[in-house]
């Protein structure tokens, strides 16, 4: 018995309840498997074969508790950067070539400031929290309820 049991789902009253965490641990497992063959040969000899698969399966359950992922901050800094400097050295080039310039910088910076504000603080201040929420998030196998403990 682990010491989940002692707490109970708070829709159903089962007790059968899981943490995320161990749920997820869980859920992701290296499965391995052996398939061994037999087979006769056109001249009447006898054939073994094996083949081995291994592999990360996983589990439906384990997709649905886990955990928070943090926000790529350089591959989104990147793309909007680019897209944006495009667009404002396309814009603001056709009035003029200096401008255009500017207009590309700009984008850049337009891009840093974005990604600082919804992906760079969303990491510091929301991600701690969601990570704290979920060490302390639990699910009832039961009737599927998720709850914070
Ligand atoms: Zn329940």
């Amino acid at each position: 018995m682990s010491e989940e049991t002692k707490f109970e789902c708070p829709n159903c009253h089962s007790d059968n309840i899981q943490s995320f965490e161990v749920a997820y641990r869980n859920g992701v497992t290296t499965s391995s498997s052996t398939t061994t063959g037999l087979g006769v040969g056109s001249g009447g000899g006898l054939g073994l074969g094996t083949a081995k698969t291994t592999g990360t399966s996983v589990s439906q359950i384990a997709q649905e508790v886990a955990p928070p992922a943090k926000k790529g901050i350089v591959k989104k800094f990147l793309l909007i950067g680019i897209i944006l400097m495009f667009l404002l050295s396309a814009i603001l080039g056709s009035v003029s070539n200096t401008l255009g310039s500017i207009g590309a910088l700009l984008g850049w910076v337009l891009s840093g400031a974005f990604v600082y504000k919804t992906a760079y603080l969303w990491n510091r201040d929301v991600y701690p929290q969601l990570l704290d929420q979920w060490h302390h998030s639990y699910i009832c196998f039961r009737c599927g309820q998720h709850f914070t403990i």
